[in-house]
């Protein structure tokens, strides 16, 4: 196969991309590097630097790359960002997702996988839910309703121009190469401040001292297993899940990364962040990771640890 990956130099694209290559397809990767980094990228692909909105480039790409499907991962990511510049979010999210479909009709790509958001999509998911992928969105976040309008668009490229689709609506992605930096990825976050033995915050739920809000974590490698299957077309649902059914605490997640890295690390409670949904727990679907469980989140957990060890360990 030939495939072309937006934000192939990011953290779960960058993951994808080496998937593919070393199953041996071909792989192009358009990212602007805003938040991906170069030594993320795989030195086999194709790269071009590239913002997804620029059509003339995005034409170049494709007409030159003849491309058997398009897995679009490149987005404007944080929900903090998007409630602060949602003119640039929608531009990225909902216009970039255009430009990137147009171009698929233009130039005969068959399909299309889409990396959507089911952490944020359905708002909250109060006690004992799980949602479903039939559930009612109720996007809160510009982010949300960015990425809610992106899947409308890819369904209508779908319905009106035969492309086969498939969406992924990812709960919270962790796992080696995810930023530290961002306002999102606590599990990088924390697990980069606990090896350096700084504190760690643990945002409320509701109130100052709870345990914070509940989350679904899944493993990058899981997700990747789900962009193969359907960059293969082997998701035959217009819709999927990457998810697991759990849902873990935020302080709860903290004591497992404290108890792997051995840390001393204080954890200071901190108020509501404002945006936040409380809860996201998602209806896992085996098909996405080939029958099998998902990653169990002590194993992902060891393994994140591990490789944000040797990172720090290189760097000094
Ligand atoms: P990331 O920031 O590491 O990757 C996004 C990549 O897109 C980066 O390499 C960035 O440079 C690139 N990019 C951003 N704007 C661009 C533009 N205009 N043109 C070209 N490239 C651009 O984030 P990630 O966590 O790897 O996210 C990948 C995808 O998964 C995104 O679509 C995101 O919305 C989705 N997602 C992620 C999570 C999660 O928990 N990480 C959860 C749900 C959905």
């Amino acid at each position: 196969m030939r495939v072309l990956v937006t934000g192939g130099a990011g953290f779960i694209g960058s993951h994808i991309v080496d998937a593919l290559l070393k199953e041996g397809h071909e792989v192009g990767v358009i990212d602007d590097l805003s938040t991906g980094r170069r030594e993320n990228l795989n030195p086999l692909v194709h790269f071009v630097e590239l913002d997804i909105r620029n059509e003339e480039g995005v034409a170049e790409v494709m007409s030159n790359g003849h491309f058997d499907a398009v897995c679009h991962q490149a987005a404007q990511t944080s929900v903090v960002v998007s409630t602060r510049e949602p003119l640039r979010d929608a531009s990225i999210n909902v216009i970039g997702t255009i430009v990137l479909l147009e171009a698929c009709v233009r130039f005969g790509v068959k399909r299309f996988v889409f990396a959507s958001t089911g952490g944020a999509i359905y708002g909250e998911v109060p006690e004992p839910e799980i949602a479903k992928p039939g559930r009612k969105e109720k996007p809160i976040s510009p982010y949300a309703c960015s990425k809610l309008a992106g899947e409308v668009y890819v369904q209508r490229y779908a319905r009106e121009h035969g492309l086969q689709a498939t969406i992924l609506r990812y709960a919270n992605v962790y796992g080696p190469r995810q930023d530290p930096h961002g306002e999102a990825g606590v599990v990088a976050i924390f697990t980069e401040r606990m090896l350096r033995g700084e504190p760690v915050r643990i945002n409320a739920r509701r109130s100052v001292g709870d345990d914070g809000c509940v989350r679904d974590y899944v493993y990058v490698e899981d997700v990747v297993k789900a962009n193969l299957l359907a960059l293969k077309g082997k998701l035959s649902a217009p819709i999927y899940h990457c998810a697991t059914g759990r849902g873990t605490t935020t302080r709860s997640l903290a004591e497992m990364l404290k108890a792997l890295t051995g840390s001393t690390s204080e954890m200071i409670p901190t108020p509501h962040r404002p945006g936040d949904v409380e809860r996201s727990v998602l209806e896992p679907h085996p098909e996405v990771t080939g029958g099998e469980a998902p990653t169990p989140l002590e194993q992902g957990l060891k393994l994140t640890v591990e490789w944000f060890r040797n990172k720090a360990h290189l760097s000094h």
